[in-house]
């Protein structure tokens, strides 16, 4: 495996590689400068980072335990599996990380008001969550076709008072309402901050998601050698847009001997407009203010996607997960939706927690790998989210129809 020297990752224009970058109209140049500059300040700065850590306790609920799951263990005949419990935070999943760290920066940047983009609503309950705590204006896009399958989301976000803008352009679902976002954004940059809601878009973004989500691998890497007095040989985590899995893997990627997976969404299979695994079959191209892989045709139109998930159902990947891929640090595969859904059951039935869809596509992988590995083995996996939201869904496919 080649060393990958992770801590200069991006560099000053947020290169990470040849990935990355920032490919933004005119208008957002000065904003997105000033984001990075604040960033940077607030980072260094120990009154900022003390505010952080305590609302992430007190607020959100951090830390969140390593839990071993015994009997899922057993099951499996072999590795030792442990779950970092993010489906125990406020609101149910990791975002509330980053939408919590980025109001604490539109903060100090002044700002009054804050919008975002939301596909299956995670984001948007997280986003809106923190605006009511913080009592700033709040608008979250979101295609139509969206609001209409997680309408639940849709009333949680209205009760928390924020406002939720139906996009109605295109495929009336994420990718439309990212455009949505960006365009408010260039008209009202003076007052409003963007909370974009993965390791996504331009420069700063990716960093600084990442880095608002690296408590995750920091805490289960304290909590591993607590346990069991030496690190993990293998990190699992689902990838979306990337959030959740570079926040558990970017603390251990100076490790050597730590393997990393990703897991991407197989839908259907690995057909043209019937998955959302970038790395399988992808090509290297621009979305959203980012170079990196993603799925388009052969003229460059990017192709339709589809997963069980919303969460992972997005035609572009993370560039940092681009980079690592490339430098062959991380392996990046897949699980179908079918695979996805007889895990979330198996996780139900034998541990007595329901995981969110997005997270048992990486459950899925565990079933697969952790037979295959002697019983000293240790295996870490994020439980990005708790599936409450997915139940109705998952009732569709798993239950016998009553008459
Ligand atoms: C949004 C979401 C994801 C996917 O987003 P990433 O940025 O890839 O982490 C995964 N799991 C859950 C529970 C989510 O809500």
């Amino acid at each position: 495996m080649s060393t990958v020297t992770t801590e200069a990752q991006p560099d000053a224009s947020g290169h990470f590689g040849t990935f990355g970058g920032s490919f933004v109209p005119e208008t957002l140049v000065a904003a997105l400068d000033e984001l990075t500059a604040e960033y940077h300040k607030a980072k260094a700065d120990p009154e900022f980072q003390a505010e952080l850590k305590q609302l992430l306790a007190e607020f959100c609920g951090r830390e969140t335990p390593l839990y071993l799951a015994e009997r899922w263990t057993e099951k499996l005949g072999g590795a030792k599996i442990y779950l970092k419990r993010e489906d125990l935070l406020h609101t149910g999943a990791h975002k509330i990380n980053n939408a919590l760290g980025q109001i604490l920066l539109a903060k100090r940047l002044g700002k009054k008001r804050i919008i975002a983009e939301t596909g299956a609503g995670q984001h948007g309950v997280a986003t809106a969550t923190v605006a009511a705590r913080f009592g700033l204006e709040c608008v979250v896009y979101m295609g139509a076709i969206d609001m209409e399958r997680q309408h639940l989301n849709v009333v949680r976000m209205r009760l928390l008072g924020s406002d939720v803008c139906g996009v109605e352009a295109g495929q009336k679902t994420l990718k439309e309402a990212v455009n949505e976002a960006l365009r408010d954004w260039v008209t009202n940059v003076r007052d409003t901050h963007y909370i974009l809601g993965s390791a996504l878009g331009p420069h700063p973004y990716p960093m600084m998601v990442r880095d608002f989500h690296r408590v995750i691998g920091v805490e289960a890497r304290a909590q591993i050698m607590e346990r069991e007095e030496r690190l993990p040989d293998l990190l699992i985590a689902c990838v979306g847009g990337g959030s959740n899995a570079i926040g558990l893997f970017h603390p251990f990627l100076d490790d050597e001997n730590v393997k990393m997976v990703g897991v991407e969404a197989g839908g259907h299979g690995i057909k043209q407009g019937e998955h959302a695994a970038r790395f399988q079959g992808g090509k290297l191209g621009v979305l959203q203010g980012t170079k990196t892989w993603l799925l388009a045709d052969d003229d460059g139109q990017i192709e339709l996607t589809h997963s069980v998930s919303a969460g992972l159902d997005y035609a572009a990947v993370g560039p940092e997960h681009a980079f690592l891929q490339d430098a062959g640090r991380v392996e990046y595969t897949y699980a179908t939706d079918d695979e996805a859904l007889d895990a979330f059951q198996e996780l139900a039935a034998v541990e007595g927690i329901i995981p969110a869809l997005e997270t048992s596509h990486a459950l899925a992988y565990v079933k697969k790998i952790a037979p295959t590995m002697d019983k000293d083995k240790i295996i870490v996996v994020n439980l990005s989210g708790r599936g409450d939201k997915d139940v109705e869904q998952a009732s569709k496919y798993l239950l016998p129809e009553e008459d």
